[in-house]
């Protein structure tokens, strides 16, 4: 059966040919054909990478390293050819997955240089009674086989860029790819396998069901999607109490005050709300504006949206949606608040031409009411709304459900500092956009629905890890310890009189 979506045009997946159907979002037009796996592949797969991944855990951080750069060499060598692919499988200008191969050689190089540290078992410093004369370590071993499940407005780095961290931890990775944008994330597993490399990384291509398959198979699940999906992954991973990181959807305010660079507060607008063509996670959704500045703000962002540019080659800044049911909700979530009294001061429609295209819109008279302002557009779509003050703006920017980043826009560093105190998000980028996102030193993960755990900095790559202690003894060890059975008198006293020591204070250690 091959499905179609509410806009007419098949979607990818072809169950009755074993299919998937890749197409350029750019003009509607065949792409390429790629084999449907089945959950039986899946489970397959995940046989073949148990296999394997005991041997490139033995290696080391340092055999690992040693892979992990022949492959970063991979990367560049090919670089302009992912990017071409990443660019005609989602519609996309090619400065946006650009970023995503840079990202890759950015995480490379980081974990590159932590992941020694990070994995080298830990002397516990001890001070307790309780463990006197013993000697604790903690020592790190990966989850033998990760899942890594991704979206597709950024499927390199969404897929790749998680499973590199778990490599670099001695996991075998599993991933799945969206079903819309398979073809950079397949060259990307085929480059692994022409370097040589041990045969630790996988794909499996399909859609939910080989996602649900994917679950099923690992130990540990990273996933980026949507609420509803990420829902679907965390109840299915309970069955079997596996652990799950999730990287969710957004609705990200940014917060013009008075005081901001009204120029830089509407070019970072711009981008925030139209990179990717709106199709980012922690893209702006909502603006909101101090009044003594909001028509002077709403001027300079109108002028600078009607001058983007729509088309997917080199010489545009926005390109077509990539995923077509997208179109739909974008152009419900217009409509709708345009039919309860919002203005489209440009755009408001989609473009009349083959592919899935939306006009860059800014949208004014707005609220909280409207859906526009409570779920995730993921499109072309900018809303502005007028706020007394700041405080009015933290409380709209809170007043949801999620709970990615923020952008504050304002003169004033201190102000800045106190209104990214009392933002309900996992990153405030002051007077700037994504710079949490583009720095893989820091953490980026999502409050509220948002999402659990992080990647990038330690955590991306400790998480695909267990900690193992083993403790034992410094010095000789009788047949018994003084805390042990039979509880006598005697051996209570001394136990008592030990803990006074380590714990009193003065001559109260002594007991006096
Ligand atoms: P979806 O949740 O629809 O899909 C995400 C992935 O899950 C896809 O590979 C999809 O496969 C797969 N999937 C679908 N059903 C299941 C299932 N039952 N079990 C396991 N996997 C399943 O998200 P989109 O692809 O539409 O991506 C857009 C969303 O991703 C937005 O909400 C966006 O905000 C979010 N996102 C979050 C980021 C973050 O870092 N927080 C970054 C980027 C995006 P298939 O596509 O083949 O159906």
């Amino acid at each position: 059966m091959t499905m179609t979506s509410t806009t007419g045009r098949p979607a990818p997946v072809d169950i009755e040919a074993g299919l998937i159907h890749v197409r350029r979002p750019a003009d509607d037009t065949h792409l390429a054909d790629l084999p449907l796996h089945r959950p039986a592949d899946v489970a397959a797969s995940g046989a073949r990478l148990r296999a394997a991944q005991p041997e490139w855990e033995r290696i080391g951080v340092r055999g690992r390293v040693r892979w992990l750069s022949r492959y970063r060499r991979w990367i560049v060598d090919n670089t302009d050819r992912l990017i071409a692919l990443g660019a005609e499988e989602g519609g996309r200008v090619r400065n946006e997955p650009m970023l995503e191969t840079t990202l890759l050689i950015e995480l490379i190089d980081h974990y590159t240089r932590t992941a020694a540290d990070l994995l080298k078992p830990k002397r516990i410093r001890v001070r307790s009674p309780l463990v006197l004369g013993k000697k604790l370590t903690e020592y790190r071993h990966p989850h033998p086989l990760v899942g890594v499940i991704g979206a597709w407005n950024f499927p390199m780095l969404l897929t790749i860029g998680d499973a590199l961290p778990a490599l670099f931890a001695g996991a075998a990775v599993l991933i799945k790819p969206s079903e819309v944008t398979p073809l950079a994330v397949r060259e990307l597993v085929r480059g692994w396998q022409r370097i040589g490399a041990p045969a630790v990384l996988e794909a499996a291509y399909g859609g939910g069901d080989i996602g649900a398959a994917v679950v099923d198979e690992a130990d540990f699940v990273q996933f980026t999607g949507s609420v509803a999906t990420g829902r679907r992954v965390l109840e299915r991973a309970a069955a079997t109490i596996t652990p799950v990181s999730l990287e969710l959807g957004g609705k990200d305010p940014c917060l013009v005050l008075a005081d901001a660079n009204l120029e830089r507060a509407a070019n970072c607008a711009v981008y925030g709300g139209f990179a990717n063509n709106g199709q980012v996670c922690m893209g702006f959704e909502r603006v909101y504006v101090e009044d003594s500045v909001y028509d002077r703000f709403v001027e300079l962002v109108v002028a600078k949206v009607a001058a983007l540019r729509s088309g997917a080659d080199d010489h545009s800044d926005i390109g077509a949606l990539t995923f077509a049911p997208q179109l739909d909700t974008v152009t419900a979530h217009v409509r709708e608040a345009l039919d309860s009294g919002a203005r489209a001061l440009t755009g408001g429609h989609p473009l009349d031409r083959p592919g899935s295209w939306y006009a860059p819109t800014v949208l004014v008279d707005v609220d909280h009411t409207m859906t526009i302002m409570r779920e995730e557009t993921f499109g072309p779509v900018l809303p502005i709304v007028r706020v007394a003050d700041a405080q009015e703006a933290i409380r709209l920017a809170n007043d949801t459900e999620f709970g990615l980043s923020a952008t504050v826009f304002t003169g004033d560093i201190d102000k800045a500092e106190q209104v990214a105190e009392q933002l309900e998000v996992g990153a405030v980028n002051i007077n700037d956009f994504l710079i949490n996102m583009t720095c893989v030193q820091a953490s980026q993960g999502g409050w509220k629905r948002s999402g659990i755990g992080s990647r990038g900095s330690d955590h991306g790559l400790l998480k695909f890890t267990r900690t193992k202690v083993v403790a034992r003894s410094r010095i000789p060890v009788g047949d018994s310890e003084i805390n042990w059975f039979p509880y006598t008198s005697g051996r209570r006293r001394a136990f008592r009189s030990a803990i006074r020591l380590v714990h009193g204070r003065g001559l109260s250690r002594f007991g006096r």
